[in-house]
């Protein structure tokens, strides 16, 4: 079976409703990113982080998975299917995609500011005073730009030995995430789909599907069955 990487961004949530960051000329649903997404921003005004957050969160429980969410479930049964995302939503696991690794956190989760356990956030809300269980103020389990992303040695590791990465609706303009095009093999066949993307990508060997993940999904899934199918 071959193994396939599906790497997505803020875009393929897009047609759920949810924005993505850089249609708002780098505002986030309004919010100025050093003022929310920020070790700095919670040092200064944690009420504000909360706020933004607890916003985003009631948000993505409004949002259902979206065709192309739905589409991605479907390439498990032909292929070893991995989802890296750096979305915080949770629309691929509603969907019902089985191997989903977040590099950059869950809005359904909390996280101690002590130890760094997570937690289930119940409800929508996630308060200041609302504590772990070693008694220190719970923060929304989200990396925050500046940070680590601690997720990025499993991401590579999955990349190493990919015959296929699928790259779906991502600047890939945020780092250490955008170098998930370095870890996978020379000789791996790599997909790009994204409405707004243009012919100018570096590397050649990179197949662009310039269109909105809904389509451009099963014109993908077209192309690999026809390839599958030539090579037996
Ligand atoms: P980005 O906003 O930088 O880029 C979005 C990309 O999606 C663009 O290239 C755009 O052309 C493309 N796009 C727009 N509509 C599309 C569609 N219908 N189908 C396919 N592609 C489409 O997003 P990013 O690269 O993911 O980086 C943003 C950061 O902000 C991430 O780290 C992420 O954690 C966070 N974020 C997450 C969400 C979410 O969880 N849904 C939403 C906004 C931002």
């Amino acid at each position: 079976m071959k193994k396939i990487i599906v790497f997505t961004g803020a875009g393929i949530s897009a047609e759920s409703g949810i924005k993505t960051f850089r249609d708002n000329d780098g505002l986030w649903e309004n919010y100025n990113i050093e003022e929310v997404a920020t070790p700095e921003a919670w040092i200064k005004n944690p009420k504000l982080v909360l706020k933004f957050y607890n916003e985003r969160r009631k948000q993505v429980l409004k949002a259902k998975p979206n065709k192309a969410h739905l589409d991605l479930v479907k390439l498990e049964n032909k292929y070893d299917t991995y989802i890296i995302t750096q979305n915080i939503d949770d629309l691929h696991e509603r969907a019902g995609s089985s191997k989903i690794l977040h590099l950059h956190g869950e809005i359904l989760k909390s996280r101690s500011t002590f130890n760094n356990s997570t937690y289930n956030i119940e409800g929508t809300k996630l308060n200041f005073g609302d504590l772990c269980e070693n008694k220190s103020q719970l923060r929304p389990d989200i990396v925050w730009f500046g940070e680590a992303v601690p997720n990025m040695i499993k991401a590579e590791e999955l990349c190493n030995d990919a015959d296929i990465l699928i790259i779906i609706g991502t600047s890939l303009s945020v780092y250490p995430a955008a170098n998930i095009l370095d870890y996978v093999p020379a000789n791996c066949e790599k997909y790009i789909v994204d409405p707004n993307k243009t012919e100018s990508l570096s590397d050649k060997n990179i197949t662009l599907i310039q269109k909105k993940a809904s389509t451009g999904i099963p014109i993908l899934a077209k192309i690999l069955s026809q390839k599958d199918s030539i090579s037996q």
